[in-house]
């Protein structure tokens, strides 16, 4: 097997591997992997990989009887809103494949062997969407999280510091009742 520096390009030339399986390691711009139906973006939902970030792709590649196997894995970087909060957060998308390449692929199942090269690109995006989290993702922070919207949860935590058994000074009651009163004023 031939260790090579991470090549920028997910179009594997088939006479590198005349002689025996290569690993195939490669860093590529998210942005080559987006398609124009999803508004060039690889992306499910809210989640999406940054199209300035890159995605790297470490690949065993091998010629088989009837095309090329491709068994490695993928990794990716996401940013996707807090389903509470609406922060936005960071993930690694890490795919595990084993793939089949064929010049007739069974629809589905394999993908497509050019007669000179294998281009790797659409594996790689079918497995880094399937990698991004589809249920609603939570920042770290406990229920409800400091960047919860005020108005969802603020009218019951308003008084919730009041301690009933600290009563204020009396002699300050005309101030407490001014600021209630501009507190409840528009
Ligand atoms: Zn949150």
């Amino acid at each position: 097997m031939n260790r090579r520096d991470p090549e920028r390009s997910l179009s594997v030339p088939l006479r590198l591997l005349e002689r025996g399986p290569i690993t195939w390691s490669a860093t590529v711009p998210a942005a080559d992997l987006a398609e124009a139906d999803d508004g060039d973006r690889l992306r499910i939902a809210d989640v999406e990989v940054p199209s300035d970030s890159e995605v790297d792709v470490e690949l065993t590649l091998e010629l088989i009887s009837g095309g090329l196997s491709a068994a490695g894995h993928i990794t990716a970087g996401w940013r996707g809103p807090c389903a509470r909060c609406w922060i936005p957060l960071d993930g690694q998308a890490c795919a595990n494949v084993r793939e089949v390449f064929a010049a007739t692929p069974r629809e589905g199942e394999q993908y497509r062997l050019h007669p000179e090269h294998a281009d790797l690109a659409p594996m790689v995006r079918e497995a880094i969407l399937l990698e991004l989290p589809i249920e609603a993702i939570a920042c770290p922070y406990p229920d409800p999280c400091p960047n919860h919207p005020p108005d969802l949860d603020q009218a019951t935590d308003e008084h919730a510091h009041d301690d009933p058994a600290e009563q204020p000074d009396p002699r300050w009651a005309p101030l407490e009742a001014l600021r209630r009163g501009q507190a409840e004023s528009p």
